[in-house]
């Protein structure tokens, strides 16, 4: 027995940031969030011209976890501790904003000049209580060190960036278990992979389609899946125009504690959000260095 399909959703382009376009796949009206997940955007696809390509200029964040992974072209980060650097294609950053921080996120020199392909995504991932408060720490992942598995017939391939897939395990470490997966099926390629019911557990379709459960389900959709089993049956898209299937899975334990989250701050309490907006105010998250 597979899980179900709670609901299917489109992700509607939007902008966010400077103007920066992305599939946001939710919150939205049909889903505000997939505890621990709170967010989930989809960068471009898209081919920018040489001048055209936006960031998200300084910003703060409390109480939760942004995991950035590009698929195409490079973004550059620094924060309000110092902490700088750049995320190719196939790179990962987990980054902990804990007790706060305030960061910027643009894309890199050579896109803006000369512009190209930008894709990649960016997941909110909840903290429990007990971290929200913990002092920012990042973890960066160089594609390199990303493991990547392959069905026996190599039809399926998967990069683990957490948990496990075909035996292979990820190199992230988590507050909480967490399952970020990237599939790539080939034409006719199917998929049963254990999720521990206890897991809410999300796909998003990147390209191509999927069918799962009879359904056939297009790129730029999230589809939630009920708990009712361990394991989730997929397969590429048997339409013929189609070239396979691309999708994230996600799946983590929800943290079960109530949400108070107003724009980059996530925490349990009115209360605590209007302390982080104080906090942010009186700069006692610090502020990006002018360089
Ligand atoms: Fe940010």
């Amino acid at each position: 027995m597979s899980r179900s399909v709670r609901a299917v959703s489109p992700a509607p382009l939007v902008t966010d940031g400077d103007g920066v376009a992305i599939h946001r796949a939710f919150p939205s009206h049909a889903i505000s969030e997939l505890d621990p997940f709170l967010l989930l955007d989809h960068l471009g696809p898209v081919t920018l011209r040489p001048g055209e390509a936006r960031g998200f200029p300084d910003h703060p964040h409390r109480g939760f976890e942004t995991v950035t992974y590009m698929l195409e072209g490079e973004f550059q980060h620094r924060d309000s501790f110092g902490h700088a650097g750049t995320i190719g294609a196939g790179d990962v950053q987990w980054m902990t904003a804990g007790s706060g921080l305030v960061h910027s996120e643009t894309p890199g020199d050579s896109l803006v000049k000369n512009g190209g392909r930008l894709q990649g995504f960016q997941l909110w991932v909840n903290l429990p209580k007990r971290d929200k408060m913990k002092a920012p720490h990042y973890q960066e992942l160089p594609a390199a060190r990303i493991p990547v598995a392959y069905s026996d017939s190599g039809a399926v391939e998967v990069r683990v960036i957490a948990g496990e897939a075909f035996g292979v395990k990820g190199a992230v470490e988590t507050h909480i278990p967490i399952q970020y997966l990237h599939f790539k099926l080939q034409p006719g390629a199917r998929v049963t992979h254990a999720i521990p019911r206890s897991l809410n557990a999300l796909l998003y379709v990147i390209s191509g389609g999927i069918e799962i459960n009879g359904r056939s389900v297009p790129q730029f959709h999230l589809i939630s899946l009920g708990n009712e089993a361990d394991t989730v049956d997929f397969a590429a898209a048997s339409d013929a125009s189609r070239s396979g299937g691309e999708l994230l899975l996600l799946a983590a334990e929800p943290i079960n504690e109530p949400v108070a989250r107003y724009g980059p701050f996530v925490m349990n309490t009115r209360q605590e959000l209007e302390q982080a907006f104080d906090d942010y105010r009186a700069g006692r998250m610090g502020t990006i260095a002018v360089s």
